[in-house]
Parts: structure tokens; C-alpha cells; sequence
């Protein structure tokens, strides 16, 4: 029940006799000048209350009563009865009745004890802390004196109910606040795990298309093999890695034979075929640590690490004789074409790796003017 500390305690008197009902205003009302007189200064320090005073007839009324005030939030604090009214209706039913409507009621049960022992009145009532006897003809000291400490029971009963209330509100009001941080913080864990997510989709897409990058910038479409650029980088490696190392570096340079000629009796598209072809030719027959790119149109370089000119001009010649041999079909027509090379092998210099290249290229150019599918290596003076 939600109640609120009383200053002027409501108390209800319950009787069917006007006499006994006048008799209860007359007692507690008047300033409650009756509960002073007797001692005036000691009264004054008490501080006795005011009191709301009200009556019913009978418990119906009363019943009603109490259920009203329950209901607008300012409930009586006690209730006088007398014990009569009780006969035929059944005391404990009836008290139960009201301790249900408010269970904070204080019931001031009132007899003159001639009909009813203390005995009868407990087995007959009940045991509830709600429950006081008071004998009637009131005496002028103990009904104030009863009242005092049942209204500081029920204020005190009411205080430590607010402040409960307030404690369970408190309480209450936290939990949910933590509820609203945790769930924040579960949407933000949720939000920041799914943008690492993303980032990290991101990021392998980006990784993908810079790796894509990659092979386009150095991968020469048709044939599949490293391009000109690439070339340009790794040979910079190579001719380092020897010098450091102080082992010869040698290189090939392939051109095929009459390729324009070819190209203009076949088709372009075949020549394609017949590069792609020479160029897996190629890749098929030297080393994994031996470098191969499509320099240019239809021509080929290659770097091999460790290997002294003689063992090139081998190796250039085992090539030549390779792509001599193979076929290349396309449209139903075998084909074959021939390579001339040109080879140039020493230990180099970084610096020198330019002409690695340029000493080889002439080399080719000999072996073309040599009569073309043929291997020239070059000597320098
Ligand atoms: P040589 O024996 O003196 O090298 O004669 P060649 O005809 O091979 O030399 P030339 O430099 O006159 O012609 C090279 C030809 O290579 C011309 C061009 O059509 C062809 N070629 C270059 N790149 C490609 C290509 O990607 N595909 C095809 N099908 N042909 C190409
Ligand atoms: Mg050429
Ligand atoms: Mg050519």
C-alpha cells in the first residue's frame, strides 16, 4: 500500500451506540485537551498530535470507509471497535476483512470485558501485531497514551515503508540505468565488431586488388610470363645479388625467325598461339631461380643466376633446339618456328647490367645475320 506519513492521524470509531460515539469525540477532540490536562507540562513536551476524528455505525460503514481512504492515499491509523459488533458476524473474518483492505490499520479492540475474557477475545479474534484491547469506560490517560504510541507505530511502520520504497526505487532506477549501459555497450561491441569486419573485408579486398595490380603491372597478358618492367626490376636484383656474391651472371636474348612473315600467312591470332607456346617452351626447360620475361614483340630474355657464358650458350642452345621441335596447332595446322639467340655471361657489376643485356641483344643480331635459328654468344675484346 502506498501511504504517506500522517501529521494528523485519521482515526476511525466504530459503534452502534451515539452515546459511546459522543463520548469518543468528546475525548479526543478539544484540542485534546482532555489527554493534557492531567499534567500540563509534561503534555506540552509530548507533543500530542491532532487528531482527524471519524465514526461508523457498524463495520459495513466502516469497511467502506477504511477502503476509501486506502484508496485516496490517506488511510486511518486506528480504529476503535467495539467488541459487541463483532457478535454474529464472526471477529476474526471480519478483522481479516479489514486487514486485507489495510494491512496497517492499528484495531483498538473495546470492551467492557464483562461478557468477554482476554482468552475470549484472542482465540475469537486472532493473533495479529494490527490488534490492541482497550476496556471500556475509556480512562482519560490511556486512551491518548494508546493512541500516541499506536499512531508512532504506524508512522514509523509508514517511514520505514517509504524509505524501503525509496530503496527499492533506487535500486530499481540503477539496475535499469546498468541495463542501459550493458546493452549500450553490447549495440557498441556489436557496431565495433562489425565494422572490424567490414575493415577487414575491406582490407583483403584491397590486398586482392593490389595483388591483381601487381600482376598486371608485371605480367605480360598474352604469354603469362613476367613483362619488360618486371624484368627491369629483377634484373637490377640479379646483377646485385651477383656482384655481392662475385658469381657470373648470364643472359639470352631469343628473337623469333620471320615472325612478320609468319603472322602475315597465318593470322595474328596464330602468332599469338606460337608466342604462347615458345613461351611455355621456355619456362618448361630452364631453372626455378632462372629469370624469363617477354622483352618485347616477339622477343625473350632470360637471366641465369650462377652460370658461366659456356653453360649458357648450352642451355640457350638445348631452348632454340626445343622451340624447333615443338608444334603449334591452330586451326587444324601444325606449325613450327625457330628462335635466334643471342648470349652474354660474365661476372658482372651492378653496374654493368645494362650491358649484360645490350652485349647479348647484339649477340642475337650476329646470329640473325649468321642465318637466324642459331645461338651467338658474344666476345668482348
Ligand atoms: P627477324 O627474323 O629479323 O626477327 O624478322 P621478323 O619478321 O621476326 O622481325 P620484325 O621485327 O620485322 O617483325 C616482328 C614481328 O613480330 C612483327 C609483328 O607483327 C610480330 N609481333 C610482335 N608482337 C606480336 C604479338 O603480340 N602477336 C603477334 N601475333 N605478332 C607479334
Ligand atoms: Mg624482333
Ligand atoms: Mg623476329
Amino acid at each position: 500500500m502506498n501511504t504517506k506519513f500522517n501529521k494528523n492521524p485519521k482515526i476511525i470509531f466504530v459503534d452502534d451506540d451515539k452515546s459511546i460515539r459522543d463520548d469518543f469525540r468528546k475525548f479526543l477532540s478539544g484540542d485534546s485537551k482532555i489527554s493534557r490536562s492531567a499534567d500540563k507540562s509534561s503534555a506540552d513536551n509530548v507533543n500530542l498530535p491532532r487528531y482527524d476524528l471519524d465514526t461508523a455505525l457498524d463495520w459495513e460503514i466502516a469497511l467502506k470507509k477504511i477502503e476509501a481512504a486506502v484508496k485516496t492515499g490517506n488511510p486511518y491509523t486506528v480504529c476503535f471497535v467495539n467488541v459487541l459488533l463483532f457478535s454474529g458476524l464472526g471477529g476474526k473474518k471480519t478483522i481479516k476483512r479489514i486487514i486485507e483492505v489495510d494491512d496497517q490499520l492499528q484495531i483498538v479492540v473495546c470492551s467492557t470485558y464483562a461478557d468477554h475474557t482476554w482468552e475470549d477475545m484472542f482465540f475469537e479474534l486472532g493473533e495479529s501485531h494490527n490488534l490492541a484491547f482497550l476496556r471500556i469506560p475509556f480512562d482519560a490517560i490511556e486512551l491518548p497514551q494508546m493512541l500516541l504510541t499506536l499512531t508512532r507505530k504506524w508512522n514509523l511502520s509508514a517511514t520505514t515503508r517509504m524509505d524501503i520504497d525509496k530503496l527499492q526505487k533506487a535500486v530499481q532506477d540503477k539496475t535499469s540505468e546498468l541495463e542501459r549501459v550493458l546493452s549500450d555497450l553490447e549495440i557498441r561491441k556489436a557496431a565495433e565488431m562489425e565494422a572490424k569486419k567490414e575493415r577487414e573485408t575491406a582490407f583483403h579486398k584491397l590486398e586482392k586488388s593490389l595483388h591483381q595490380l601487381q600482376q598486371l603491372v608485371t605480367t605480360d597478358a598474352l604469354t603469362g610470363l613476367s613483362n619488360r618492367r618486371s624484368f627491369d626490376e629483377k634484373l637490377d636484383e640479379y646483377a646485385h645479388l651477383s656482384e655481392r656474391l662475385k658469381q657470373p651472371l648470364s643472359c639470352i636474348m631469343a628473337d623469333i625467325d620471320h615472325f612478320k612473315r609468319f603472322n602475315d600467312d597465318y593470322g595474328h591470332q596464330t602468332g599469338d598461339e606460337v608466342l604462347r607456346q615458345i613461351a611455355k617452351t621456355l619456362d618448361n626447360n630452364i631453372r626455378k631461380t632462372d629469370l624469363i620475361a617477354r622483352y618485347g614483340g616477339e622477343e625473350f630474355v632470360l637471366l641465369l643466376p650462377n652460370t658461366i657464358q659456356e653453360r649458357a650458350f648450352e642451355v640457350a642452345d638445348k631452348l632454340r633446339q626445343a622451340i624447333q621441335d615443338a608444334e603449334v596447332l591452330s586451326a587444324g595446322i601444325t606449325h613450327r618456328v625457330t628462335v635466334s639467340m643471342g648470349v652474354f655471361g660474365r661476372t658482372v657489376k651492378a653496374s654493368e647490367m645494362l650491358d649484360l643485356v645490350s652485349n647479348a641483344d647484339k649477340a642475337l643480331y650476329m646470329s640473325k645475320d649468321g642465318g637466324r635459328n642459331r645461338v651467338t654468344c658474344f666476345v668482348e675484346d
